[in-house]
């Protein structure tokens, strides 16, 4: 029924590989996309791709060297059933709240394989990660202090590793993490200090956190990164009560959003870590390098989809009015760590067929300057109940929009 994949899909403004065409429809998991929406009974939606996950997954680990665990950091999209697919595939998950734990521990995952970071735990966060027995990355003095009375409270020692704030920074990364003053792990310089409190509260020390930035499309900017956070670690182990067992060097692979933008290369990334892992098994018997990655996993699998509710062209601009908007994405519209709007790749889910036929400006129904998907577009001609389709939006979409602004209902999510 669906035809293959073209070399070159509309939208033609910025990247996008993954959806096949039927004639006039983009098609998400074999279904057209009208059919789709008329499943999911109303507009706007989030669709993800299952196949698409899978297949992210299974192209990384066809060159991740088989001692890299890959992890999935769930605060990219913790739709449960797509957590629950995603659990499946990868060798552990990253949570960043008590909530996104339940997710986690919902989602069958071991505990073992879990862990929590984030820079404002509370007392009964770190209690209810203790006593499900998952590895809590330290950010502070503070949380010692909190995990040695949990874990005294509970018998039973946290498992800990060390989140640093490196002293170098990931060159090239749209969100920096790491390096100079940060809310996030504590500075390397503190990191003996801390490392001796951890020996002294009796804390089951198992490793370090170390994670530069976000968004990273310069695979040898992100290599340089691991290489400098694996030399720290090496130099922090010194002062560390216990042999090193977790090393988790971060992540920060990026997707192509823009024109112009390059796919990250992951191979030679893959390559580096090879060598890392080798030398950290020569050091600490059954050490583990770890990845842990969002965006990358999840981000191109997922499309936005609202409806064109009203087609109005205000001297001479047109635009198109539809019932999604920043509440439900607030990255398309820019808002959400951009420093200069960018349109992600748009097109008219139900014409596919001839893209770029005119310029348009697509926005939500909020009275907000503000309330923009895509900005000056090259579009087919749309009109009322078409589908509008943001591309790239499987990571960072629902969970990070500010879905109460002006009281609109929220966007459905389906796992496809
Ligand atoms: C946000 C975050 C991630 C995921 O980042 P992506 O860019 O989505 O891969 C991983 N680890 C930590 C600690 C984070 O805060």
């Amino acid at each position: 029924m669906t035809t293959s994949r073209p070399d070159r899909l509309p939208p033609e403004h910025a990247p996008v590989a993954g959806f096949p065409l039927n004639d006039n429809e983009l098609v998400v998991g074999g279904i057209p996309l009208t059919r789709l929406a008329a499943r999911a009974g109303r507009t706007p939606f989030y669709a993800y791709d299952r196949k698409l996950l899978t297949e992210r997954v299974a192209e990384l680990r066809g060159i991740l060297p088989s001692g890299v665990m890959l992890h999935y950091a769930m605060k990219a999209n913790p739709m449960p059933a797509l957590v629950g697919h995603m659990a499946r595939l990868v060798d552990g998950l990253d949570v960043a709240s008590a909530g996104e734990l339940r997710v986690a521990l919902d989602a069958g995952t071991s505990a073992q394989d879990i862990s929590f970071a984030g820079p404002g735990k509370t007392a009964n966060e770190l209690l209810q990660a203790v006593a499900a027995g998952i590895l809590v990355n330290i950010e502070s003095f503070r949380e010692v202090d909190l995990l040695e009375a949990a874990s005294r409270q509970l018998g039973l020692a946290a498992r800990v590793a060390v989140r640093v704030n490196p002293d170098f920074e990931l060159k090239s990364s749209g969100m920096k993490m790491g390096g100079g003053p940060r809310p996030f792990g504590v500075d390397a310089e503190q990191a003996p200090a801390l490392l001796g409190r951890i020996r002294d509260a009796g804390l089951a020390f198992e490793g370090f956190h170390l994670f530069a930035g976000s968004q990273n499309l310069k695979s040898e900017a992100i290599i340089e990164a691991q290489r400098q956070s694996y030399a720290l670690a090496l130099r922090l182990a010194e002062h560390a009560p216990a042999p090193i067992r977790n090393l988790n060097l971060g992540g920060g692979f990026g997707i192509p959003y823009f024109p112009g933008e390059q796919r990250l290369d992951p191979s030679p990334i893959a390559a580096n870590l090879a060598e890392l892992q080798a030398d950290a098994s020569s050091r600490w018997q059954g050490a583990r390098l770890v990845i842990e990655l969002g965006r990358y996993l999840v981000g191109e699998a997922g499309i936005y989809v609202c409806r064109v509710l009203d087609r109005k062209v205000s001297r001479g601009q047109v635009f198109l009015v539809t019932d999604g908007g920043m509440h439900h994405h607030l990255a398309a519209s820019g808002n959400f760590g951009q420093i200069i709007r960018k349109n992600y790749p748009v097109a008219v889910g139900n014409r596919m067929a001839s893209p770029g036929g005119e310029s348009a400006t697509v926005v939500g129904p909020l009275c907000t300057p503000l309330d923009v998907l895509g900005d000056k577009l090259p579009l087919a001609h749309a009109r009322p109940e078409d589908l509008i389709v943001v591309f790239q939006s499987g990571a960072y979409g629902a969970s990070a929009s500010p879905q109460g602004f002006l009281g609109h209902p929220a966007p459905l999510e389906l796992l496809v």
